[in-house]
């Protein structure tokens, strides 16, 4: 099977490529290297390109008779996406239903697709099933749920076949350590504690402490890179196997607040972290934790790396190898 990967080159889409590759795959990585690196592309057939470009993505398809794609190239930053929406809902907006469009022109209908907790907004019940209710508290999971209803629509009247997938908090990185997380800004907060236990920033900053939560920081449903790639895998194995459009939540099943991720880095690293207690950050739910039954029953998914230190261990490699992230 040939797989288009659009954002191939960022962080979940590198580990995915790798995984698809191990899986007998053949990807062609398609990306237009924004917050792409070129270096997380290792051995795979790349093409620098927009998933605007529609002469160059319909080439891309039939040049290497491709029969699938896998979609993460997106905007996936919450708080840019409420200062900047517009570019939220033209890039991952417009930028998809030009992919979709070119997509079907080309005969291609099997799509596995990167959406997010963040569908949810703030969850009536722990832990969330797919069909709890979708209220978006920001402009990034509203960008993800109209897409969703889209792809839904068009699996209806046009034939696309696709899994949509909603990702908790990615983090680790492939035990080889020479792929990993390196966004410009950091946001995220696995790689800045482990930037805060090098040195490599100010402090940490811990956003509240003061939710309804066992310590009175957020929970946060802590998911390995590599388990995250493999469901993709399995949807997409799915899909190649006459298995119909759906949706599926992708998490550990276990809730970490903010400081037992601090002091988990902290037993891994052997070193401390510089931190403080800051005020809430604006849109952040108390908790967030996911059902992943519904891919475990279906697709018979189930996580390698459940214990938390041993995935930010796999981070702390990465980190402490590549301490300024792949070459700019
Ligand atoms: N967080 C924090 N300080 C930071 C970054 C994040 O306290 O510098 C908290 C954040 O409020 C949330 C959790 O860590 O409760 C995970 O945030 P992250 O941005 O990694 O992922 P998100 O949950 O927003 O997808």
């Amino acid at each position: 099977m040939n797989i288009l990967v659009t954002g191939g080159a960022g962080y979940i889409g590198s580990h995915t490529v790798r995984l698809l590759e191990q899986a007998g795959g053949k990807v062609v990585v398609y990306d237009n290297l924004i917050t792409g690196h070129r270096d997380a592309v290792k051995n795979s057939l790349f093409v620098e390109g927009d998933i605007f470009d529609s002469e160059l993505l319909g080439d891309t398809l039939k040049r290497y008779e491709i029969s699938s794609v896998v979609h993460f190239a997106a905007y996936s930053l919450v708080g840019v996406s409420m200062v900047k929406p517009r570019d939220y809902y033209h890039n991952n907006v417009v930028g998809t239903l030009n992919l979709l469009d070119v997509m079907l022109a080309n005969g291609v209908n099997k799509l596995v697709f990167s959406s997010t907790a963040a569908v949810y907004g703030e969850p009536d019940s722990s832990p969330i099933t797919e069909e709890m209710p979708k209220n978006p508290t920001n402009v990034y999971g509203r960008t993800k749920l109209i897409m969703e209803n889209v792809m839904a629509d068009y699996s209806r009247t046009y034939g696309l076949n696709y899994i949509a997938l909603r990702y908790f908090n990615a983090c680790g990185a492939d035990p080889a350590g020479d792929i990993g997380e390196d966004h410009l800004p950091e946001t995220h907060l696995v790689p800045l504690v482990l930037k805060a236990c090098l040195g490599k920033t100010d402090g940490l900053k811990i956003f509240g402490d003061d939710y309804p939560t066992r310590d009175g920081t957020c929970i946060r449903d802590y998911i390995h890179v590599n388990d995250l790639g493999q469901a993709h895998v399995l949807a997409l194995k799915a899909l190649y196997n006459g298995h119909g459009s759906d949706v599926y939540n992708l998490g550990n099943g276990n809730g970490f607040t903010v400081k037992e991720i601090i002091e988990a880095a902290e037993a891994v690293t052997g070193l401390t972290a510089s931190k403080e207690v800051a005020p809430r950050r604006s849109g952040d739910p108390a908790v967030l934790v996911a059902s992943s039954e519904k891919i475990r029953q279906d697709l018979g998914w189930q996580p390698e790396y459940i214990d938390i230190k041993s995935i930010i261990a796999t981070a702390w490699r990465w980190h402490k190898g590549n301490p300024d992230g792949f070459a700019r």
